[in-house]
């Protein structure tokens, strides 16, 4: 049998009927506090912040996550004045809402919601206002816009190239031109083609809560990324060198692992002159199993160090797109090894070669 918190009272009562009228109003004073003692614990278990305010705007109620919504007076302050003007909005209009922005050592968002309520027994209607940090979903909503922004300018730059080279050739009849105008189309609608992948491949592992682990050979791993980027290594004149432990397994995602190590090489070429080298090593342990990828090329100066894993972040914008880049490639090594309960690091110097390690748990 459940037992509700009137049928307690009940009961007490049953037990011990209240002998005088002094006694009973013992008794409803004890369970009137009582009552407003669990409402407040009701409350304070809610992590949104509450306030009840008075038709004078004086705090009947409020709740733990209210006043623990900042630390700071001033802050406290903002918030205060804010409630107080969307309580007098709700109460002309029924409902109210706005956001404030604390300017604190981190900036936070806060929302304030208010509703009027007219029916609690008071002569004149309360109001109920919610606090809400919005903080995170603020930075979300900013992140998604850059992103969107980012896809379409990156995106708007071939498809205007191809726009334009395709105008070009409809009125040329020179063959040698008609040829190297087609070869830039396709190049064009090849770099398009490589950002959808770059795409759907982040898209992908950023959405994989769960990479689809199994135990996988190292060795092809090492080698289906190798693969992937054998050619345009050639066409580079760049040597490709491998140490590799054979025949050794680790668990992982086969798909994800290949792409982030396909990735890294592929930076690594991108990023070297010809006639220099670039080198694959995979080190493991009974703990963990660490890709590395060693270059000789341009280098990345120190102050970016921190930035390059960022989603189209580039250190030369230019080069980055001459050599076909998206400026997704580390975001998706990053994801990967998050993904794998793992991380990448990079040490580089500019002028001199980058080493970047991918370091994931041999076992999940
Ligand atoms: P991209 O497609 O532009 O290469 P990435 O996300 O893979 O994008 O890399 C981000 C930026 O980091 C690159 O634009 C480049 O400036 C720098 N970078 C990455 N790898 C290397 C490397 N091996 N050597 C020099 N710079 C690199």
């Amino acid at each position: 049998m459940r037992w509700t918190r009137s049928d307690l009272l009940r009961s007490r009562a049953d037990v011990s009927p209240p002998s005088t009228v002094a006694g009973a109003m013992r008794e409803d004073e004890q369970e009137l506090a009582e009552r407003v003692a669990l409402l407040q614990a009701a409350l304070d278990a809610v992590p949104l912040g509450v306030v009840v305010l008075g038709p004078d705007g004086s705090e009947l109620l409020s709740n733990l996550a209210a006043s623990g919504l900042s630390d700071a007076r001033h802050d406290q302050a903002l918030v205060a004045h804010l409630m107080g003007q969307v309580a007098e909005e709700a109460g002309r209009e029924g409902t109210s809402r706005a956001t404030l922005e604390l300017r604190g050592p981190v900036p936070r968002m806060v929302e304030v919601r208010a509703t009027r309520v007219s029916d609690l027994g008071y002569a004149e209607p309360v109001t109920v206002a919610v606090l809400q940090d919005v903080s995170d979903r603020h930075r979300l909503d900013a992140v998604r816009r850059d992103f969107v922004a980012n896809v379409s300018h990156e995106l708007r730059t071939p498809i205007g190239a191809l726009g334009a080279l395709a105008e070009a050739l409809a009125g040329e009849d020179d063959p040698d031109v008609i040829r190297r105008l087609a070869g830039r189309m396709g190049a064009e609608a090849e770099r398009a083609a490589g950002l959808v992948a770059d795409l759907l491949d982040l898209s992908r592992v950023e959405s994989a809560a769960q990479p689809a682990t199994t135990e996988v050979t190292i060795d092809r791993i090492a080698a289906e990324a190798v693969a992937r980027i054998q050619a345009a290594a050639e066409e580079r004149g760049i040597t490709l060198e491998c140490q590799v432990p054979l025949e050794e397994a680790m668990d992982g995602d086969p798909g994800q692992l290949v792409s982030a190590v396909a990735n890294l090489l592929d930076n690594a070429v991108k990023y070297s002159d010809a006639g220099s080298v670039v080198d694959l090593e995979v080190r493991i342990d009974d703990a963990k199993v660490v890709f590395l990828v060693r270059d000789q090329g341009i280098g990345i100066p120190a102050r970016d160090h921190h930035r390059i894993f960022e989603r189209f972040y580039r250190v030369d914008q230019a080069r980055s797109r001459d050599t076909g880049g998206t400026g997704l490639g580390l975001s998706i090594v990053r994801h990967v090894a998050i993904n794998h309960g793992g991380r990448v690091k990079v040490k580089s110097r500019e002028g001199e070669g980058s080493e970047f390690a991918l370091e994931v748990p041999r076992w999940s």
